[in-house]
């Protein structure tokens, strides 16, 4: 594992069988969410994830942290392969590696007190000896966080859709995490707020050296806050590429589909940019089709496209794409 490096991701698939439906009894057939993945995330950046519903990006950070035990492949985080940790091993590693989630609504427990929700990881944790050592650090959290000390007494529904991503972020603070898993963590607040949260975010990664998983399927957001850029379709990574390459130079069709509906602030520019409009839906992850997983919506596929699966290759440095229009 290189030292710069805080988490790799080596081979990673996540295959769910399926329970109900019409695919329900037939054995082997499973739904691969996430299939046969890699890529890794230096210490102290942000790698934003992106892809549509169902492009398996969510499952990519569940499995990482093991809300998902993965079918196959290694997560090394700091040198550990916490894929094959046993679940009490598991929760040691939690306090470095934390997850929020995209629902502020139902990811806080309605009948705990602020101060409870914030310091409970603490306990679990045996962080700070006292009561008062952890309701102080609490305070100092949301302090830090635009809230007010006064907040702990208080209940979620007591606050408004910003405040409690907030609290959740204060949870996930409040055993000093090196890594966090955020998981459309802005999507479900109104768009005035969601810049201020994304700040936060930005100003939290400099107080404490965190390094952030963005996951998302709004690439603005994304190309805004990250280093780097991951692009999912179907289970699989398309692209990889600094993120203002995904933004000037965006090589894969599926990047420049998504990339064209990012508005321009230039009206003038913006006027003349043709919008890639994507033809059909996302295809089904039961019945995958064969060669490359984007050939139904491609506008450029050629035969090759349909018969074999591009592999993801480098074409200049630090920029991977999978696409037979580059390797051939
Ligand atoms: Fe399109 Fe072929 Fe590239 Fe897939 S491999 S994105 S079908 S050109």
């Amino acid at each position: 594992m290189s030292e710069d490096n805080i988490l790799e991701v080596h081979n990673l698939k996540k295959y769910f069988p399926i329970r109900s439906g019409i695919f329900a009894s037939t054995k082997g057939v499973m739904v691969k969410a996430v299939d046969d993945i890699s890529f890794n995330v230096k210490r102290g950046e942000t790698v934003g994830l992106v892809g549509e519903t169902g492009s398996g990006k969510t499952t990519v950070g569940r499995t990482i942290i093991r809300l998902y035990d993965p079918t196959e492949g290694q997560v090394i985080f700091e040198g550990i392969d916490i894929a094959s940790l046993s679940e009490k091993e598991m929760n040691k590693v939690r306090r470095r590696l934390q997850m929020i989630f995209q629902d502020p609504y139902a990811s806080l427990d309605p009948r705990l007190t602020v101060e409870e929700i914030v310091t409970e990881p603490m306990e679990i944790h045996n962080l700070y000896n006292t009561k008062q050592e952890r309701r102080e650090r609490a305070a100092y959290i949301l302090n830090l966080l635009g809230l007010n000390p006064e907040h702990l007494s208080r209940f979620p529904h007591e606050f408004s859709g910003g405040q409690r991503q907030r609290i959740g972020l204060a949870r996930a603070l409040a055993v000093e995490p090196e890594f966090i898993i955020c998981d459309e963590p802005v999507s479900a607040l109104d768009v005035s707020i969601q810049a201020q949260i994304i700040n936060t975010f930005e100003d939290l990664q400099d107080e404490f050296n965190l390094t952030y998983l963005f996951i998302s399927h709004d690439l603005a957001m994304v190309k805004h806050i990250s280093d780097e850029v991951i692009v999912m379709y179907l289970g699989k990574i398309m692209e990889i590429a600094p993120s203002k390459e995904i933004y000037d130079k965006p090589l894969h069709p599926y990047t420049q589909a998504l990339n064209s509906a990012v508005p321009i602030p230039d009206p003038v520019v913006e006027k003349k940019r043709e919008r890639i409009i994507l033809e059909g839906d996302i295809s089904s992850n039961i019945n995958l089709p064969t060669g490359c997983r984007f050939n139904p919506r491609c506008k450029y596929t050629m035969n090759i496209c349909k018969e074999k699966e591009p592999q993801l290759l480098e074409v200049s440095a630090g920029h991977k794409v999978a696409c037979y229009l580059y390797n051939k």
